[in-house]
């Protein structure tokens, strides 16, 4: 899966919920939120059907993986997230052998 494949499947009102952003109004498919980046109490916007947002305040637009990197995340971090938001099974995991016995 690439990761633009991995965007479309992400469910971006979630996803922005977990990182603070509370939808506090909605015009149409347009939602509204406080900025994490300046703090603004409402204007920063976002589009849930094509996962752009923009902050009229700071002027910060991008997609998630642009807001991820603005949080100081690196590519491979990111990935990671994505992957994992989007319920990306990763395929890798049991390729070193049989998952650990429980603990006792
Ligand atoms: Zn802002």
């Amino acid at each position: 899966m690439t990761l633009d494949e991995i965007i479309t499947q992400l469910d971006i009102r979630a996803f922005f919920a977990k990182y603070g952003i509370a939808v506090k109004k909605q015009r149409g498919s347009e939602c509204e939120g406080a900025c994490p980046f300046c703090r603004d109490e409402k204007n920063f916007n976002f589009n849930p059907n094509n996962g752009l947002w923009k902050c009229w305040k700071c002027n910060e637009s991008g997609n998630v993986v642009s807001f991820l990197k603005k949080l100081g995340h690196d590519n491979k971090a990111i990935k990671k997230i994505l992957q994992e938001e989007a319920g990306f099974v990763i395929l890798y995991r049991n390729s070193y052998g049989p998952e650990p016995p429980p603990d006792q």
